[in-house]
């Protein structure tokens, strides 16, 4: 049996679309004006799923991002199975519920052994294959990765689980040094890296350099994600011109967090923001970086707010750096699969009929408000319901 959709937005023109069984059968164009527009299923490359739903029982004392890093620390005590397993678990739901299809999740690990969170979501990510794939990714201090007796320790596990390596990189100090055991325990194990660095606003916070210098030397292209780069947006204009070249040149992707960002940086708790902390997206894209869109914190001390809904943050993003969404997709489904090592998404004929609708003539009435109707189709069946984004 055939289903049709007809007038979609796709690619710029306005289609049909129509599948049989779980695949696109066909593509065909039409004259009149869309009703909807189309996109494959999301891909979020940065989410924090052991730190999910805390912000009710957690709350920072202090603005900014250490502030959250203290509150967060204090709560670790109540991270039990029961109260893992159900944190998790509300989360993939909605993310489920929202249309994602792949989710990297990092998880704070801060002693040689695996912590408890990282086997629960080992588990639960079996639960969801063929619905979510969920990877994992060990977050981890550079002093604690970069420290001999612990991270080869750490590094051994995450490739027996077959994930990714990931660490916090922030003004270290013998910050060379440590990077490179890093690189070298991924070259020992062939893991792909994911880094949060210069989360803040200090011109001297210039830890994405270090990291695209070593990408380059150890021939890691592709394998290398960054998040945040803050700083790019206070440093030097001629210094991060120099450093976005050599990024595209050496094949870094970096994950811009506007969400989390936007509410942790340049904050005094009594003070307007001046300084949005917001990496130079259009520059990064326009010399060849690939550039990502994540989720990074949901309803827990570092934001409050949140939903697992990249379609969401691509709103927030288009709001923050002034973006045609419509040109961005890719930044939060191909280039994001890309990055995790998985098939990119693409909606052409034979392709699995995996895609989501908003209601909408064009991109900026589809994200002219949260509420636009939305369908989601996986393996071509539709959803249940029609929902409404909340
Ligand atoms: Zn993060």
């Amino acid at each position: 049996m055939n289903t049709e959709f007809s007038h979609v937005l796709l690619n710029g023109s306005t289609v049909a679309l129509t599948l049989r069984g779980e695949r696109i059968a066909a593509i065909e164009p039409l004259s009149e004006s869309a009703r909807e527009v189309a996109m494959p299923l999301p891909v979020d490359p940065h989410v924090h799923l052991d730190k999910t739903f805390t912000a009710r029982r957690c709350r920072s004392t202090k603005p900014g991002l250490f502030g959250a890093i203290e509150a967060m620390q204090e709560d670790i005590a109540n991270w039990s199975e029961d109260d893992l397993r159900s944190r998790i678990g509300r989360a993939l739901d909605e993310a489920s519920e929202n249309g994602m299809t792949a989710l990297r999740s990092h998880v704070d690990w801060n002693e040689p052994q695996a912590p408890l969170a990282w086997h629960i979501l080992g588990e639960m990510a079996q639960g969801w294959r063929g619905r979510l794939h969920v990877q994992r990714a060990s977050l981890t201090s550079l002093d604690l990765l970069g420290d001999p007796d612990y991270g080869p320790c750490i590094a051994d596990r995450v490739a027996k689980d077959g994930e990714v390596l990931g660490c916090f990189v922030y003004r270290n100090s013998r910050i060379d040094e440590r990077l490179a055991r890093v690189f070298a325990l991924a070259d020992r194990h062939s893991l792909r890296l994911d880094f949060h660095v210069d989360e803040g606003l200090e011109a001297d916070a210039n830890g994405f350099d270090r990291i695209v210098t070593l990408t380059a030397r150890h021939g890691f292209r592709g394998r290398v994600l960054c998040g945040h780069a803050c700083s790019l947006s206070t440093r030097p204009e001629t210094e991060v011109a120099r450093t976005i070249d050599a990024a595209a040149e050496a094949g870094v992707a970096l994950t811009v967090l506007p969400t989390a960002n936007l509410w942790l940086q340049d904050s005094s708790g009594d003070r307007t923001p001046r300084m949005r902390g917001l990496a130079p997206v259009h520059e990064l894209r326009a010399a060849g970086v690939s550039v990502l869109f994540g989720s990074d914190n949901v309803a827990d001390p570092f934001y409050p707010f949140g939903s697992y809904d990249s379609v969401e943050v691509l709103r927030m993003a288009s709001l923050s750096a002034q973006l045609d969404p419509e040109g961005w997709l890719d930044s939060i489904t191909a280039g994001p699969a890309r990055s995790m090592g998985l098939e990119p998404p693409e909606l052409a004929v034979g392709t699995p009929a995996n895609f989501m609708l908003i209601e909408g003539r064009d991109w900026n009435e589809a994200l002219r408000s949260p509420r636009a109707r939305r369908q989601i189709v996986r393996m071509g069946r539709v959803g249940q319901e029609e929902r409404r984004a909340a």
